[in-house]
C-alpha cells in the first residue's frame, strides 16, 4: 500500500504535478507530514480541501493508532502498542536518557527469523512495515510527549534486513533536512546478520550504526540459539562486517546476549576476544530476558561481570544493557504477544 508519507520530497512533487497541482504544494505537504508532525489532514490548515480530497481518495496517509502506553515509575520509560491500518499491532520503546530520547522501533509486524530466546517470533511475520509506519511510531511518540526524539534504534519486533528497501527509504526520511533530521550518527539498526544486506548497506555509505546480533562466538551454538545461522557462518558475518567497517569506517556493535549455562562461561568471552580482536567494535552485552515459552535463563551477575572483565582485559570495548523500565518489564515482543493473544480470545 503506497501512501503519501512514504514519499520522497521529489516524489512528491512529481505526484503534485500528475494531480495536477503546484510543485510547492510537495513542501507544504512534506513540512506538515515531516516536521509538523501533523496526525492527519485536519491538522494542515494551509492547503485547500479539493487537494487533500485528491490525495485521500488516490493514495492517503498511513499514520499508526496508539492503543496502550505503560510508562515506567522508575524511569520514565514507556512502552506503546500501535494498532496498524489492518489490525496489525507493532511495539515501540521510548527510553528516556540525559543525553535525550530514543526510541525503539519495529520494523516487521512479527518475524521469521525464529531465534530462540526472542518472543517477537512465535507468532511468525504478520507482514512487513511501510516505511512510513516505520517512521510514524516516531513521529506519533514525539507529537504525544512534546519532547523531542534524538536517538533512533531500529531494534524492535522484525529483521529490517528482511525488509530492506523500505528500511532504506525510511532512513532517507529519517535522516532529511527537510523533515526531522535526526543525524545518521544517531541511528543504529540491529541485523540478525543477513550478510549479502551488509554488503548492500556498506555500498551506501551512511553513517549508520550498524549491530549485529551475534550472541555466539562459535558456528555450532549460535545455530542453536538462531536458525538465520545455518545460513550464514560467522566467518561470513565477520568478512561483511569488515566491509562495512572499510567502506563507512564506523565501528560495528556487537550484541551478546549472555543466556544462563549456554553461552556466558569464561571459553565464551575467550572465543569471543580471539573473533574480535583488533576490529573497529563495542560489544554490547545483554541478559537474556526471559520468556514464558523458553526455559531460557538469565545469566548471574557474577557471570555478566566476569565475562564482561575478560572482554575488558584484553580491551575490547564493553558495556552490559542497562535494564530500563523495570517495572513495565516485558521481553522484547511479549506485550505485543499477549496483547493479540488477548484480543483473539
Ligand atoms: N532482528 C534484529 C532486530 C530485532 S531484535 C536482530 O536480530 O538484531 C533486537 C535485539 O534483541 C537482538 O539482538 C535480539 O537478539 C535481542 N533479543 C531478542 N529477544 C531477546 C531476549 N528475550 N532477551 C535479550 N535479548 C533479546
Amino acid at each position: 500500500m503506497p501512501d503519501i508519507k512514504s514519499m520522497t520530497l521529489k516524489e512528491l512533487e512529481q505526484y503534485m504535478e500528475e494531480i495536477g497541482e503546484k510543485k510547492f504544494r510537495a513542501k507544504q505537504l512534506y513540512e506538515w507530514m515531516h516536521k509538523k508532525l501533523a496526525r492527519n489532514f485536519d491538522d494542515m490548515h494551509n492547503l485547500p480541501k479539493s487537494l487533500k480530497q485528491k490525495i485521500q481518495s488516490g493514495v492517503g496517509m498511513l499514520s499508526v493508532k496508539e492503543v496502550q502506553r505503560y510508562t515506567s515509575k522508575i524511569d520514565g520509560t514507556a512502552k506503546f502498542l500501535f494498532e496498524l491500518y489492518d489490525g496489525s499491532i507493532i511495539e515501540t520503546v521510548l527510553m528516556r536518557y540525559k543525553h535525550g530520547n530514543s526510541v525503539c522501533i519495529s520494523s516487521q509486524a512479527g518475524c521469521r527469523m525464529g531465534c530462540r530466546f526472542c518472543a517477537s517470533t512465535i507468532g511468525g511475520l504478520t507482514r512487513s512495515l511501510e516505511p512510513s509506519e516505520m517512521l510514524d511510531q516516531i513521529y506519533h511518540i514525539q507529537y504525544a510527549t512534546r519532547e523531542r526524539v534524538s536517538n533512533v534504534v531500529v531494534m524492535g519486533t522484525g529483521e529490517p534486513f528482511d525488509n530492506f528497501d523500505h528500511l532504506l527509504r525510511f532512513l532517507e526520511l529519517l535522516t532529511n533536512e527537510q523533515g526531522l533530521n535526526i543525524s545518521q550518527r544517531n541511528v543504529t539498526v540491529s541485523t540478525c546478520g543477513i550478510v549479502p544486506k551488509i554488503y548492500e548497506l556498506a555500498e551506501k555509505k551512511l553513517q549508520i550504526t550498524l549491530a549485529i546480533s551475534l550472541h555466539s562466538p562459535n558456528d555450532k551454538m549460535r545455530r542453536e540459539l538462531m536458525p538465520i545461522a545455518n545460513k550464514y557462518s560467522i566467518r561470513e558475518i565477520m568478512d561483511a562486517c569488515d566491509a562495512y567497517i572499510a567502506a563507512t569506517n564506523r565501528r560495528i556493535t556487537f550484541e551478546y546476549s549472555l543466556v544462563k549455562g549456554v553461552n556466558d562461561q569464561p571459553e565464551h568471552a575467550k572465543m569471543l576476544i580471539h573473533l574480535l580482536k583488533g576490529k573497529l567494535c563495542h560489544v554490547n552485552l545483554i541478559p537474556v530476558n526471559p520468556i514464558d515459552e523458553r526455559e531460557y535463563e538469565q545469566s548471574t551477575k557474577q557471570s555478566v561481570y566476569e565475562f564482561q572483565h575478560l572482554l575488558e582485559k584484553n580491551h575490547i570495548r564493553v558495556t552490559v544493557r542497562r535494564e530500563m523500565g523495570r517495572d513495565i518489564n516485558a521481553a522484547c515482543g511479549q506485550l505485543r504477544k499477549r496483547y493479540v493473544e488477548n484480543r483473539e480470545e
